[in-house]
C-alpha cells in the first residue's frame, strides 16, 4: 500500500500523468494468438476534419467502457483507431482556404492540390485524435490506420476491380443527386430531406392548332425546359383520342408527344404528367421505355445550359420565377396551391439537390444486400436495441443501385483508365501502361470514390486486408460496433455488405447503437444555435472522469440524452467522496492488514457489505453484457456512496480507531477490499480516479490489466445480512425521531431494542454500530416489549423495537401524537393489503409468491398497529 494521498484529488494532474503512463506501458495494445479469446472494435473513424464534440465524447465513451471491461474480463483486447479522409468536407475546407489566397483547384491543378491536402491532412488531421485522448480512450494507438493510408488504398482498389469483374460495379448513365455547390454527385445516402413550404403549379400544355390541351401539375416550373413528353395512363379514357399526338410546352415552345405508360396514375390529379427524363429518376425510367430523348438543362453549378433557349445562364431558381411569369402572363397557368413537400438537400452544404442524368459509376446493391439482410434476419448480426433493425430492413428491402464517384480529388482515384485510341475501358488493381486493345495512350479516371466505400470496408482494411495477417486471421470478426443512429445507412449497412462480400463473414456479432447529444432543453447541438458543449472544456472544469460519467448516467441505448452541467457536477462530487473515503480508509488503515479473513472469523456489518458488494459484482457484470451501461454506472455510483461510504464506514469509524488490534486488522481488510473491488467495478466507467486510488490500495501496476470481480458464495445471502437490513431500518427510524423531536445532533441517546429471541446474539454484537449510526449508546437488547414508562419513546419497525427513554426531552403529548401518526401510517398500510388481497383478480392472477409476501406484510403491519396502539393506550 501507499497510504500518502494529497488532501484534494486534482483530475488535471493525476489523469495527464496516467494516460502517459498507460500509453507509455503498451497497456493498449494487442497482439493476435496470445490464447486469450479476442474482443474487438473498430472505432468509428473520425474525420480529419472533425474537432472533438459531444457526438465523439458519448460514442468513445461507451467503447472504451466495453473495452476496458472485456480487458479486465480476460479478452485480448483490441481497440482499432483510426480517421477518415472525408472526402467533401476535407476538399470543401481545403477549396475555402486555397479561395482566401485568392487560388482555385484548377489554378493549381490535380497534383499540388493533393500535395497541399496531404499537407493540411499533416497540419490538422490528427488533433481529433489527440483530443480523443483526454477521453482516457484506450485505442491501441500503435495501430492507429487512415482510410488513405497504402493498406486501405490497396483494399479499396482490390475490391472495386472485383466487384467490376463479377459485373457488379458499372459505370452508366443515371439519374443521380447532384450538389450544385459541392459540385459533385451523392449517393441516396448522402441526401437529407427537409420539408419545405412551396407551390404546386399547374400548367396547360397546348395542342399546336389548340385543338385539346392537357393540364399537368409540377413543383419544379423550371425543369419544363427538360420535358420530352407528356405521359398518361393506357386506360385513360379521357386522354385515348391524343395519345400519339403532340403538345407544346408553354413558356418554351417546344413541341413533345403525348406518350401511354402505366407509371401514371389516373386517380392523381388530371393523370397526366409532364415527363423530364434528366431530371427526375422516375422520368428517367418512363424516358427508357419509350424511348424518348433525355435533355438535360441545368449546368454543374445549377444554372440554365445552352439548351434552355431564352433562359440561358439563368440561376435554376431564378428561372424557375421567370417561366411561372410567362406561364401567368400568357394564360398558361390554370392555377396556383400551396404545397409542402420534402425536399431533398445536401448533407454537407445543405444545398437543393438537383437530380440530373449523368454517367456515373455504381454499385449493384441488390444481390449484395442479400446475404446483409439474412444475416440481420438469422440473428448473426444484432442489433441493440432492436428496434434498429426496422430502420435497417427498411433501407436495404428497398435498396437502389449506389452510386460510388464523386467529382472530387481528394479521395481514392477510381482505378479505371480509358483508352484514348478506341475508347476501350480497363479496370485493373495496376495502372496500365497503353490500351491492350489497340495500344494506344490510356488516362486514368478523373474521379474519386464516395468516402463510404472505404469505410464500409473499415472492420477487415485496418485488421491488414488485402494481406492474409495473423491480425486479421485472429480479430476479424470483430465484436461490437458501436455507433449513433444517424449513419446505419451510410455506414453499418454497407460494411455489413462489405464483410460478407469480401471476407464472407459478419464483420461485426453486436452493432450497439446509441442516441445523440441535445442540450438541456432537448435541442439538437449545432453551430447556429450556439448550444454545443465543448467535451474539452468540461474536462478541464471537472476531469474526464466526470464527463464520461455524466454521459453514462441515464443512458439507455438508442435513446437520445441532454447534456447538464448538473450531472457533471453531481459525477465530480462522487469523484470527491470517492477520494475522501479512500484518503480516510488509508490513513487509519492497519500497517499489518493483509488479506480478507475468513468468513467466520467477520463481523456482521463485515459480512453484510461483502455481501452486498457480492450482489453488485453480479448485477454490474450483468448488465454491462446486456449492454446496460446507464443501469451498471448508476448501481455501482448507490453501492459506493451509500453502502459502502454512508452506512459501512460510519460502522466501521470505531474499530477503525478503536484499539483492539485484531479487530482495526479486520476492518482495514474488509475497507479495502471492497474498495479496491468497487474500483475495478467502476472502473470501466471512471478510468482515471479509479487506477489512482486502486494502485494506493495495493501493490498491482495498475488496474487496467487486473481481473474483474467474480463473485464468491461465501457472501451470500444469510441471516445476518437480514438483521443488518432491519438494523438499517431502525436506524431511520431513529434519526427520523430525532430530526421530529429536534434531538440536537451531538445528544447521546440509550437504546433498549426488542428483537425476537433468534436474533437476540446477533443484536448484541451489532449494539455498538447505533453509536456512529444514530447516537446511541448503552443499547441493550431484549426479547419482550414489557412496561414501557410513559417518559420513553416506542419505535415500532417490521421485525424490530426499539424504546428509548428521552425524559427530559419528550413531551408526552408530542410523543402521542406522534404515535398517531405513525399508526395512521401503518392503517393505511393495512388498508393497501387488504384490498390487494380481497381482490379475487389480484389473487388468482399474481405469483403465489407475491400474494404471500402481500399476506406477510399484512400480518407484520397488524402487529405493528397492536403495539402502537398499546403504546398509545399506556400513554394515556
Ligand atoms: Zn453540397
Ligand atoms: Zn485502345
Amino acid at each position: 500500500m501507499h497510504p500518502e494521498m494529497e488532501k484534494t484529488y486534482d483530475h488535471a494532474r493525476v489523469e495527464s500523468a496516467l494516460y502517459k503512463k498507460w500509453e507509455q506501458n503498451g497497456y493498449f495494445h494487442a497482439r493476435p494468438n496470445t490464447g486469450k479469446p479476442p474482443y474487438t472494435i473498430v472505432i468509428p473513424p473520425p474525420n480529419i476534419t472533425g474537432k472533438l464534440h459531444m457526438g465523439h465524447a458519448i460514442d468513445e465513451t461507451l467503447q472504451d467502457v466495453l473495452i476496458r471491461y472485456k480487458r479486465m474480463s480476460g479478452f485480448e483486447t483490441l481497440w482499432m483507431p483510426g480517421t477518415d479522409h472525408a472526402s467533401i468536407a476535407t476538399e470543401v475546407k481545403i477549396v475555402e482556404q486555397m479561395a482566401r489566397e485568392g487560388i482555385t483547384k484548377k489554378d493549381i491543378g490535380r497534383e499540388a492540390f493533393l500535395e497541399r491536402a496531404w499537407k493540411w491532412r499533416e497540419e490538422y488531421g490528427s488533433t481529433i485524435v489527440k483530443q480523443l485522448r483526454y477521453l482516457g480512450s484506450s485505442c491501441d494507438w500503435v495501430r492507429e490506420r487512415f482510410t488513405m493510408d497504402e493498406g486501405c488504398s490497396r483494399a479499396v482498389t482490390k475490391v472495386f476491380v472485383s466487384l467490376y469483374e463479377k459485373g457488379l460495379i458499372y459505370r452508366g448513365d443515371r439519374i443521380i443527386n447532384w450538389c450544385p455547390d459541392c459540385k459533385t454527385a451523392l449517393s441516396d445516402a448522402e441526401v437529407e430531406y427537409e420539408e419545405q413550404n412551396s407551390h404546386l403549379w399547374h400548367v396547360r400544355y397546348d395542342a399546336p392548332d389548340k385543338s385539346y390541351s392537357i393540364t399537368v401539375a409540377t413543383t419544379r416550373p423550371e425543369t419544363m425546359l427538360g420535358d420530352t413528353a407528356v405521359a398518361v395512363h393506357p386506360d385513360d379514357e379521357r386522354y385515348k383520342a391524343i395519345v400519339g399526338k403532340t403538345v407544346v410546352i408553354p413558356a418554351v415552345g417546344r413541341e413533345i408527344p403525348i406518350v401511354a405508360d402505366e407509371y401514371c396514375e389516373m386517380e392523381f390529379g388530371t393523370g397526366a404528367v409532364k415527363i423530364t427524363p434528366a431530371h427526375d429518376p422516375n422520368d428517367f425510367e418512363v424516358a427508357q421505355r419509350q424511348n424518348l430523348p433525355v435533355m438535360r438543362v441545368f449546368t454543374d453549378d445549377g444554372y440554365i445550359n445552352e439548351l434552355g433557349g431564352r433562359f440561358v445562364g439563368m440561376e435554376r431558381f431564378e428561372c424557375r420565377k421567370a417561366i411561372v411569369k410567362e406561364l401567368e402572363e400568357s394564360g398558361a397557368l390554370v392555377k396556383v396551391e400551396p404545397y409542402a413537400h420534402n425536399v431533398g438537400t445536401c448533407y454537407r452544404c445543405h444545398t437543393t439537390i438537383e437530380p440530373i442524368v449523368s454517367k456515373q459509376w455504381f454499385v449493384d446493391m441488390k444481390p449484395l444486400a442479400e446475404p446483409a439482410i439474412k444475416a440481420v434476419k438469422d440473428g448473426s448480426v444484432k442489433f441493440v436495441p432492436d428496434r434498429f433493425e426496422k430502420t435497417y430492413f427498411n433501407w436495404m428491402d428497398n435498396i437502389r443501385d449506389w452510386c460510388i464517384s464523386r467529382q472530387l480529388w481528394w479521395g481514392h482515384r477510381i482505378p479505371a483508365y480509358y483508352c484514348d485510341e478506341c475508347g476501350e475501358t480497363i479496370v485493373s488493381e495496376t495502372a496500365p501502361t497503353v490500351c491492350p486493345k489497340c495500344g494506344g495512350t490510356v488516362h486514368q479516371d478523373e474521379d474519386v470514390l464516395d468516402t463510404w466505400f472505404s469505410s464500409g470496408m473499415w472492420p477487415f482494411s485496418t485488421l491488414g486486408y488485402p494481406d492474409d495477417t495473423d491480425e486479421l486471421k485472429y480479430f476479424y470478426p470483430t465484436s461490437t460496433l458501436v455507433t449513433g443512429y444517424d449513419i446505419i445507412f451510410f455506414w453499418v449497412a454497407r460494411m455489413i455488405v462489405f464483410g460478407y462480400e469480401v471476407m464472407h463473414e459478419r464483420p461485426f456479432e453486436t452493432v450497439f447503437v446509441h442516441g445523440i447529444m441535445r442540450d438541456s432543453q432537448g435541442r439538437k447541438m449545432s453551430k447556429s444555435l450556439g448550444n454545443g458543449i465543448d467535451p474539452l472544456e468540461v474536462i478541464e472544469k471537472h476531469g474526464a472522469d466526470s464527463l464520461r460519467f455524466s454521459l453514462l448516467a441515464g443512458n439507455s441505448a438508442g435513446n437520445d440524452m441532454r447534456f447538464y452541467w448538473e450531472k457533471v457536477e453531481a459525477a465530480r462530487n462522487f469523484c470527491n467522496k470517492i477520494y475522501n473515503a479512500a484518503r480516510f480508509v488509508l490513513m487509519g488503515a492497519d500497517e499489518d492488514a493483509g488479506e480478507l479473513p475468513e468468513p467466520g472469523k467477520l463481523e456482521i456489518a463485515d459480512r453484510w457489505i461483502l455481501h452486498r458488494l457480492n450482489e453488485i459484482i453480479g448485477e454490474v457484470t450483468k448488465n454491462l453484457d446486456g449492454y446496460e451501461l446507464g443501469l451498471a454506472s448508476q448501481k455501482i455510483y448507490d453501492f459506493i456512496w451509500s453502502e459502502y461510504c454512508d452506512w459501512y464506514i460510519e460502522i466501521a469509524k470505531s474499530r477503525l480507531y478503536g484499539d483492539n488490534k485484531d479487530e482495526k486488522k479486520a476492518v482495514t481488510a474488509v475497507l479495502i477490499h471492497v474498495l479496491k473491488t468497487s474500483m475495478q467495478l467502476l472502473h470501466p466507467f471512471m478510468p482515471f480516479i479509479t487506477e489512482e486510488i486502486y494502485t494506493k490500495l495495493c501493490d498491482d501496476e495498475t488496474i487496467m490489466l487486473s481481473d474483474w470481480p467474480k463473485q464468491n458464495d461465501a457472501f451470500a445471502f444469510d441471516a445476518d445480512c437480514a438483521r443488518m437490513t432491519l438494523l438499517m431500518d431502525l436506524t431511520r427510524s431513529i434519526r427520523n425521531l430525532r430530526a421530529e423531536m429536534k434531538v440536537p445532533p451531538a445528544q447521546r441517546i440509550s437504546a433498549r431494542l426488542v428483537v425476537s429471541p433468534d436474533d437476540a446474539a446477533a443484536f448484541e454484537t451489532m449494539a455498538g454500530y447505533l453509536g456512529k449510526l444514530a447516537g446511541a449508546d448503552n443499547v441493550t437488547v431484549s426479547t419482550e416489549t414489557g412496561e414501557i414508562p410513559k417518559s420513553d419513546v416506542h419505535i415500532v419497525c417490521d421485525g424490530i423495537e426499539a424504546v428509548i427513554p428521552l425524559a427530559s426531552l419528550v413531551d408526552p403529548e408530542k410523543e402521542k401524537a406522534r404515535i398517531e401518526k405513525e399508526i395512521d401510517r401503518v392503517k393505511a398500510d393495512i388498508a393497501r393489503a387488504n384490498g390487494k388481497l380481497n381482490n379475487a383478480g389480484f389473487v388468482s392472477k399474481a405469483p403465489a409468491n407475491v400474494v404471500e409476501e402481500e399476506k406477510n406484510k399484512l400480518a407484520s403491519a397488524e402487529e405493528m398497529l397492536g403495539k402502537l396502539q398499546e403504546r398509545l393506550d399506556a400513554l394515556d
